[in-house]
């Protein structure tokens, strides 16, 4: 249907945040971030198949400052942490983060010193992906849920603080 039957009257009335949220969503720029078996699977969504592109997202930028998506696809070593948590910070705001199967989410099968149990011990987490691996729909539709979660988001919030403060009160409570 085009644009023109949906809106007869011709006029599209929305706000400003709903505006920046739709402009958000619908150009993710995901960071180039592997880290293991999961990335392969990362890898498929991105090609052919399953086309990103879709979502206006297939560019995986070898920059971080030029990506706000941050997709941890694979188990997080101890040395690898201050890595990630550098490249996360370089990130510029807002920026997003999918936690790629059940290593990247909590450790996985691999509960030893070698491993970070949980990337979210490192950066925020804004969705968290099960599976091990999860396949390239499952990713694609994390993707989808961070978008509707992108879309309704306040514009100005700084979300690592909220964030802080939503632990601060949980821990309160
Ligand atoms: Fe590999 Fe499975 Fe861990 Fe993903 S969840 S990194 S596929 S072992």
């Amino acid at each position: 249907m085009g644009l023109e039957e949906k809106l007869p009257s011709g006029f599209l009335l929305t706000t400003v945040e709903q505006a920046a949220g739709w402009v958000r969503k619908s150009s993710m720029f995901p960071a180039t971030f592997g880290l293991a078996c999961c990335a392969i699977e990362m890898m498929t969504t991105g090609a052919g198949r399953y086309d990103l592109a879709r979502f206006g997202m297939e560019v995986f930028r070898g920059s971080p400052r030029q990506a706000d998506l941050m997709i941890v696809a694979g188990r997080v070593s101890q040395k690898m942490a201050p890595v990630l948590r550098q490249v996360y910070d370089q990130m510029p705001n807002p920026k997003w983060v999918i936690s790629m199967g059940v290593c990247a989410s909590s450790g996985g099968m691999f509960n030893n010193y070698a491993i970070v149990q949980g990337v979210d011990h490192i950066v925020p987490v804004d969705i968290y992906l099960p599976g091990c691996p999860p396949r390239p729909e499952m990713l694609l539709d994390a993707i989808l849920k961070l978008h509707q979660h992108v879309q309704g988001e306040k514009l100005g919030v700084n979300r690592e603080q909220a964030a802080r403060e939503a632990e601060e009160a949980a821990r309160k409570a």
